[in-house]
């Protein structure tokens, strides 16, 4: 299947064209449609599947299709509601380029950084809107933001919103809008309060699904070593020096973990940078861009502030700590091997992570291999 088979305009044929997408993904070849029908949408889909362009590519055409009027302030046709930050400001810089050939603003209200610059922005209208649920509120509140002419919302990764404790910002949110309306909601998990939400926001939905667990994992390389926890940080200094490893994303559990690992690399000289919630925005783009443009090798990341983040062709994910939840490791080993690249997973396993290391197993429906020692004296057990 081609995007021109989709049905999609020559102005956003155009835009992909410019981006290099030459096939839909399955999630676009699933959701295109039914979104461009207008009808609701539940997408159960995770980050890296392609669900942002699923849900975008249909917005910009749907909103272009309609008669803008001109003179008057552009109002608010479509929001999106993500969990993070980065992910608010990803998602609208995939929209703009998209939408390059058209004439649709969009703007994304994030928290963080400094309402006055949004406040001016929204002065001058914006067609879309991208929004973590706080600023949003805030802004709503002030006056600042009409949610009034909204036809399209889209609520993505609502699992996270509901972990994150934002759902009751978001039913808020809701509530400020029209109730009829089309509603796109992705989720990668289904727990029971993601369920009743969805009862009670769609109508009618058509359900896309999309597994790129298993099919990652598989095209993955995974290793763990079984390692105590004093010995952590000396064997990712000793696996760092192996230059092959050109950009690796490293996960801790704990915000001060990620610090302390970031301080370990930079003593043995290994360019790295934290990227966690404690962290001020500005200096969590820094952290990203630095990694991005390869001015950092190492970027060190919790896995809230990971969720979200688009890193193309980054080679190595090392989980410095066994997330206790399974569906975790697959997101985390799902940011590298994306997009037909192969990628190779490490992780370090300390005695009392040994419980999560079976669960993900048998999640993964595999066992890792035990890596093969570089230094003896570096493994422990
Ligand atoms: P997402 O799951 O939306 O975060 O997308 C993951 C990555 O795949 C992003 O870098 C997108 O720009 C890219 N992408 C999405 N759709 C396509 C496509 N059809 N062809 C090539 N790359 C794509």
């Amino acid at each position: 299947m081609t995007f021109n088979d989709l049905k999609l305009t020559p102005a956003i044929l155009k835009a992909l064209g410019k981006e290099n997408y030459t096939a839909p993904t399955p999630i676009q070849e699933q959701a295109i449609p039914v979104v461009l029908a207008g009808r609701d949408l539940f997408g159960c889909a995770q980050t890296g599947t392609g669900k942002t362009a699923a849900f975008a590519l249909p917005i910009v055409q749907l909103l272009t299709e309609q008669q803008s009027k001109p003179g008057r302030v552009r109002r608010t046709r479509s929001l999106i509601l993500t969990p993070t930050r980065e992910l608010a400001l990803q998602i609208a810089d995939n929209i703009k380029a998209y939408g390059q050939f058209t004439d649709l603003r969009c703007l994304a209200i994030v928290g963080g950084v400094s309402q006055k610059v949004q406040e001016r922005a929204l002065e001058q209208g914006a067609d879309i809107i991208i929004a973590t649920p706080g600023r949003l509120i805030d802004l709503i509140n002030q006056k600042f933001v009409d949610l009034q002419a909204v036809q399209i919302l889209v609520l993505d990764e609502a699992d996270r919103m509901l972990d994150m404790g934002f759902i009751n910002d978001v039913k808020k949110i809701i509530a400020k809008m029209p109730s009829k309306k089309q509603t796109l909601f992705f989720s990668a998990t289904m727990p029971p309060e993601i369920s009743k939400l969805v009862k009670t926001l769609l109508v009618n939905p058509v359900k896309v699904e999309v597994t790129p667990a298993s099919t990652t994992v598989e095209r993955i390389e995974q290793s763990v070593y079984f390692v105590e926890k004093a010995s952590k940080q000396g064997l990712l200094n000793e696996l760092l020096k192996d230059k092959s490893i050109t950009s690796a994303l490293v996960f801790t559990r704990t915000k001060h973990g990620a610090d302390r690992v970031v301080r370990g690399l930079t003593k043995v000289n290994i360019t790295a940078q934290a990227i966690h919630g404690n962290k001020s925005q500005n200096s969590r783009q820094n952290a990203l861009l630095n990694f991005r443009s390869g001015a950092t090798r190492v970027l060190v990341a919790t896995d809230i502030a990971a969720r979200g983040i688009d890193i193309d062709e980054l080679s190595h994910v090392i989980n410095f700590n066994l997330p206790n939840i399974p569906e975790t490791y697959v997101h985390r080993i799902g940011r590298t091997g994306r997009a037909g690249l192969s990628g190779i997973a490490i992780s370090f396993c300390e005695t009392e992570e040994r419980p999560y290391l079976r669960d993900i197993e048998k999640k993964i429906k595999k066992t890792i291999p035990v890596a093969v020692d570089h230094s003896d004296s570096m493994l422990t057990i």
